[in-house]
């Protein structure tokens, strides 16, 4: 495998083997090479320390905030390159940061470190593709899978479960299965990572091709960061998480589509809380306060609106509706809800047979089909029978043997034959059929 370097990438690469150091370049970069994409920035490992690190690249523009973590970032040709020595992480006290953190001059060490098997690749151009975790053979397969024991790596910094989602949604990657149950196992310590890296990675996270999966799989997690989420039942949590994928991919948008249907008051505490930006909050507040208005469908009603909210809150709440009424159709025809007479668990002939009359057939199915859509009635014959019994057979009905000779006896009038068949499909012809039957 080879891998074409940016200059000034091949610059600290060079710099650094040349003294006599190890490098390689780790993480994301090989990640990204390996699926075929360009890497968006490039983190170098190496075994020199951070001292010989500057002292090395004296000549050339340094940042030193990461020193204490042994990280040196080199400003060459305009570009950041961040060279950081092999380490090992300390204890994780807090769940957030490691104590302390110790130089290694192991690169197996630093390797397995890392959070995830398809983060913990290293390259250089001398031993090319170095692979201590079977991160290749994940990335083929496509499965995010923690380095070494999931319990204990998500118990020392539980920032790596919101990360392993994040790479599961944006790469649609499957989450193995003992990483998910123990990422289940851990989700609660989610608590104690900070709401900025929190937010960092939700944004990523929703914006992947595999949020709304996730949002499903995972809603325990989701419900440690945003206990607001607590509030939906599961019905509304289903369509939070389709209208999240039916929304264009911006974060902001996407993080509105999953709060939409909570209460105003509880998206703005969840804002607060989040510190989300003061623009985004602008924006979930006219969402708030324009959630049940409907969306003008004339000239005059759009220039008040727009006039109200600008052009671009207005843009955001006409896709988040959209989403929302998209996911609301999609979840119907998806779960196989009864919308139609035909999708009654009755026919014309089951409520005849129960002892309504051929007249009330239709009326009856329609009764019924609308007591289902309003989740009065379960769709099930037991029940549609009874209800059927209960508002359209005045009298103990006759037995059906004797109720159908009857019928036979007494011919159709002329034209209506269609309609008189035992078997025929009367709904929405009860007028026609007077006469017809008894
Ligand atoms: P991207 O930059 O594309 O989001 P990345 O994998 O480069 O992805 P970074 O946050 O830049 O992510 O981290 C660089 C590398 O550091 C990761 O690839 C991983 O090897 C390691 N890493 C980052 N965060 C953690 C963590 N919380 N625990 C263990 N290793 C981590
Ligand atoms: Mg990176």
């Amino acid at each position: 495998m080879n891998i074409q370097l940016p200059p000034p990438v091949r610059y600290a690469m060079n710099a650094l083997i040349r003294a006599g150091h190890q490098a390689y370049i780790v993480g994301g970069s090989v990640r990204d090479v390996l699926l075929g994409k360009e890497p968006h920035d490039y983190d170098i490992t190496t075994s020199a320390l951070p001292e010989e690190m500057t002292e090395l690249f004296s000549r050339d523009r340094l940042l030193l905030n990461g020193l204490k973590h042994g990280t040196v970032t080199l400003i060459k040709y305009g570009t950041a390159v961040e060279m950081t020595t092999f380490r090992i992480d300390g204890e994780y006290t807090d769940g957030r940061h490691p104590d302390d953190v110790e130089f290694t001059g192991n690169l197996y060490e630093d390797v397995t470190r890392r959070d995830i098997t398809i983060n913990a690749l290293c390259w250089n151009p001398e031993t090319g593709l170095i692979d201590y975790v079977d991160g290749e053979d994940d990335i083929n397969k496509r499965i995010i899978r923690c380095v070494g024991d999931p319990d204990r790596r998500f118990s020392e910094d539980p920032l790596r479960m919101l990360r392993a989602l994040r790479f599961s949604s944006t790469l649609d990657f499957d989450i193995d299965p003992l990483t998910a149950e123990c990422l289940l196992d851990n989700c609660q310590s989610l608590e104690k990572v900070a709401v900025e890296r929190v937010l960092t990675e939700l944004k990523k996270l929703l914006t992947g091709p595999r949020a709304e999966q996730i949002l499903l799989d995972f809603r325990p997690a989701f419900e440690v960061i945003l206990p607001e989420l607590s509030d939906l039942t599961s019905d509304r949590y289903m369509l939070a998480a389709r209208r999240v994928s039916l929304t264009p991919e911006a974060p902001e948008l996407r993080l509105a589509a999953l709060l939409y249907g909570l209460e105003p008051e509880k998206i703005a505490s969840c804002a607060a809380r989040m510190k989300f930006g003061k623009l985004h909050r602008r924006f979930l507040e006219a969402i708030g306060l324009n959630a049940v208005r409907p969306l003008p469908t004339d000239r005059a009603g759009m220039r008040r609106m727009l006039g109200e909210m600008g052009a671009e809150l207005l843009a955001g709440l006409i896709e988040l509706r959209n989403a929302d009424t998209r996911a609301l159709c999609h979840l119907v025809i998806q779960q196989g809800d009864c919308v139609s007479v035909k999708q009654l668990a009755v026919s014309a002939e089951d409520v005849f047979e129960a002892g309504v009359s051929r007249r009330k057939s239709g009326p009856c199915l329609s009764f019924l089909l609308d007591e289902v859509i309003e989740d009065r009635l379960p769709n099930e014959r037991e029940a549609l029978l009874a209800a059927a019994k209960e508002n359209f057979v005045k009298e103990p009905p006759a037995p059906s043997g004797k109720s159908r000779k009857r019928h036979k006896k007494k011919p159709p009038a002329q034209g209506q034959e269609a309609e008189c068949r035992p078997d025929g499909d009367l709904s929405g012809n009860a007028d026609a059929q007077d006469g017809c039957t008894e």
